[in-house]
C-alpha cells in the first residue's frame, strides 16, 4: 500500500455552494443498503440521480456542473427519505439551477471564428494559413490542422496538451527551485476534476488545461502544490504559506471560481 498522501484542490465539478445536509433517518430493521448504483427521479421537470454512498453521513443535495442533480444517500438511508429531502430543498436547487445558467461556457465545437480559453483571454481562431498545410493561430501561437473545416477541438486540445508537458513541468521546476521546495517529479494530466495534486513523495500533477489560464493563475496553482509538500493540509499555516510566495492567490481563486467553466469541460 502506498503510503502517499493525496491532496486535491478545486474540483472543476465542486458541487455548488450551500449544498444542503440533512442527517439520515434512524436505521430500520429491514432497510438493507440496496446494491442499484443509479436510480432516478424527476423534480420541476429536472432528473435528480440518486446515488448511495457508504461514506456519506448525511443526506445531501449537489448540482454538477453538467446540470445533474444528485442526491446521495447515506448508508442506512432510502430513496423515499432523499427524494422528500429533495422536495423540501428545491427552491436551493431551482436557484442554483438558475446560477449555472449565468456562467460563462465554453464552446462545445471550435471551428474558425469561435473564442475559446487561451492563455487567459477568450481569443477568436483565425485562418493562419490555408491550402495544403492549413495552419490558424491562437493569437500569437500557430498550430497545424488536419483541414479548416470542421470541429477542430479535438486537434487544438492535443496541440495544448503537447505545449502543457513541456511548459508546466518547466515552470513548477523554475517555481520549486526559486521556493527552495524538494520536488521529484512533475506530470502533466488530463485530470477531469482538479487543477492539480501532489504526493508526500514530491510528485506535483498538473491540469494541462492551466496552459489555457492566466499565467498568474497557473503559477498560483503550482505555489499552491509547492506550499503542499511542506504543509498537507489546507490549514492556516499552509495558508499562511502560500500568501508568502504567491501575495495574489485571492484573486487567482476568484478567477478560478469565475471562470473554471470556460476551460471547456
Ligand atoms: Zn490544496
Amino acid at each position: 500500500m502506498s503510503a502517499e498522501q493525496q491532496q486535491d484542490l478545486f474540483g472543476l465539478f465542486t458541487p455548488e455552494p450551500g449544498v444542503h445536509k440533512a442527517p439520515p433517518s434512524a436505521p430500520h430493521a429491514s432497510v438493507a443498503p440496496i446494491a442499484t448504483p443509479r436510480a432516478s427521479a424527476t423534480i420541476d421537470g429536472g432528473e435528480i440521480v440518486f446515488e448511495r454512498s457508504d461514506r456519506a453521513r448525511q443526506y445531501r443535495l449537489t448540482l454538477r456542473r453538467d446540470g445533474t442533480a444528485v442526491a446521495t444517500i447515506p448508508l442506512r438511508g432510502s430513496e423515499r427519505e432523499a427524494l422528500r429531502f429533495v422536495e423540501q430543498h428545491r427552491d436551493w436547487l431551482e436557484r442554483a439551477r438558475a446560477r449555472q445558467a449565468l456562467r460563462p461556457r465554453a464552446a462545445e465545437v471550435w471551428t474558425v471564428g469561435t473564442h475559446v480559453l487561451w492563455r487567459g483571454e477568450m481569443t477568436e481562431i483565425r485562418i493562419a494559413t490555408a491550402g495544403e498545410k492549413p495552419q490558424v493561430c491562437l493569437a500569437a501561437d500557430v498550430f497545424r490542422v488536419p483541414q479548416l473545416e470542421g470541429d477542430l477541438r479535438p486537434t487544438l486540445e492535443a496541440h495544448f496538451l503537447r505545449k502543457a508537458k513541456i511548459e508546466l513541468p518547466a515552470r513548477t521546476w523554475e517555481l520549486a527551485s526559486v521556493t527552495g521546495v524538494p520536488v521529484t517529479e512533475v506530470s502533466v494530466r488530463n485530470q477531469r476534476s482538479r487543477w492539480g495534486s501532489c504526493t508526500s513523495a514530491g510528485v506535483i500533477s498538473l491540469n494541462w488545461r492551466l496552459v489555457q489560464t492566466p499565467d498568474s493563475v497557473r503559477d498560483y496553482i503550482i505555489y499552491h502544490e509547492l506550499m503542499h509538500l511542506r504543509e498537507m493540509n489546507h490549514s492556516a499555516r499552509f495558508w499562511a504559506r502560500v500568501e508568502e510566495v504567491c501575495p495574489g492567490w485571492r484573486d487567482a481563486e476568484l478567477w478560478l471560481k469565475r471562470n473554471g467553466s470556460l476551460v471547456g469541460l
